[in-house]
């Protein structure tokens, strides 16, 4: 009985919620673990469903608490996770995802992702997500933190070409790859995540984003997503707050007209040439 928080589509056809929630630091302190469960489960209901989780995040406590959060409820969701790279040899590669499939308490994954570019070569971890797949332990494959020079160089690999998303760093303050990157990814179907797509909090005081906000009787952190979400890029910010959930929830129904675009232009300039990929 999920709302519907907007769809963007995979390069397959199956749509996903285009706002969805992030995990990291969830789950690391006791005191805050029924909030945060309270969090998760209130964004599922409200359409939130893509939920995002990595093995790092915590040692593995982040994914627990994914799985109890959603205990009961897996089917509603969208379950993402990612390997890192020093396990993302072939057949690290499938045993990190197992680790994870047992700490969410489920048999198989949605997506799942490379964190970041390692030591091993794409080919490696390029087998493994094909064995996992062949296994039915991921329905889609993906990377993150993949600059365009990465991304070509996966596209030329056999089956690299079948990456569903590149999930990476995204927001106001973070456009780099507006100039690059977005466009790749539009032309070769695949699909953007923003991560960090309120930076972690720090762009929430800029006046310019505060004006913006106040016009649109909004709150500068639905202005930061609704700008985000706004050219079909996903968004998955994170939040143990069931107040904070439900207030970015609101990020999906806000329109962002001209004037609004143009101050925000104003104040988070949009790059005026090739910019590397920043990482958080
Ligand atoms: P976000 O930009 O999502 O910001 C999260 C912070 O903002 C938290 O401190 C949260 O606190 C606060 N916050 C959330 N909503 C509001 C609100 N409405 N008003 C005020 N404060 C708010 O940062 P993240 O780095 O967590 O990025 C989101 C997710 O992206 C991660 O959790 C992770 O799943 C993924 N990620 C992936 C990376 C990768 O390499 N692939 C790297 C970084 C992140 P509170 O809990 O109190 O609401």
């Amino acid at each position: 009985s999920a709302e519907s928080a907007g769809t963007i589509a995979l390069p397959d056809g199956e749509e996903i919620a285009a706002l969805g929630q992030g995990t990291w630091y969830l789950g690391e302190d006791p005191a805050r673990r029924q909030q945060e469960i309270a969090a998760l489960r209130l964004g599922v209901d409200l359409g939130m469903t893509v939920v995002d989780t990595a093995e790092m995040y915590g040692d593995g406590a982040a994914e627990e608490l994914v799985g109890e959060a959603l205990r009961g409820r897996r089917d509603d969701v969208f379950l993402v996770s990612k390997v890192l790279p020093g396990h993302a040899d072939r057949k690290g590669t499938v045993a990190a995802c197992e680790g994870s499939l047992r700490r969410l308490g489920t048999e198989r994954l949605d997506l799942y992702l490379l964190h970041w570019r390692g030591r091993w070569p794409l080919e490696e971890t390029l087998a493994g997500f094909t064995d996992l797949m062949e296994a039915g332990k991921i329905r889609h494959w993906g990377v993150s933190n993949l600059d365009v020079a990465g991304m070509v160089e996966l596209a030329t690999l056999p089956g690299g070409d079948a990456a569903a998303v590149d999930q990476v760093l995204y927001n106001l303050s973070r456009r780099g790859i507006e100039w690059d990157l977005l466009p790749w990814c539009r032309e070769a179907e695949v699909t953007v995540m923003a991560y960090s797509p309120i930076e972690q909090g720090r762009i929430l005081n800029v006046g310019a984003l505060d004006a913006v906000a106040r016009a649109l009787g909004a709150t500068p952190a639905q202005v930061a997503l609704a700008w985000v979400l706004r050219q079909g890029v996903a968004a998955i910010p994170r939040s143990g707050s069931p107040g904070h959930v439900r207030e970015n929830r609101g990020a999906v129904d806000l329109h962002l007209p001209t004037e609004a675009l143009d101050a925000l232009d104003e104040a988070f300039p949009p790059p005026g040439g090739p910019t590397p990929l920043e990482m958080l």
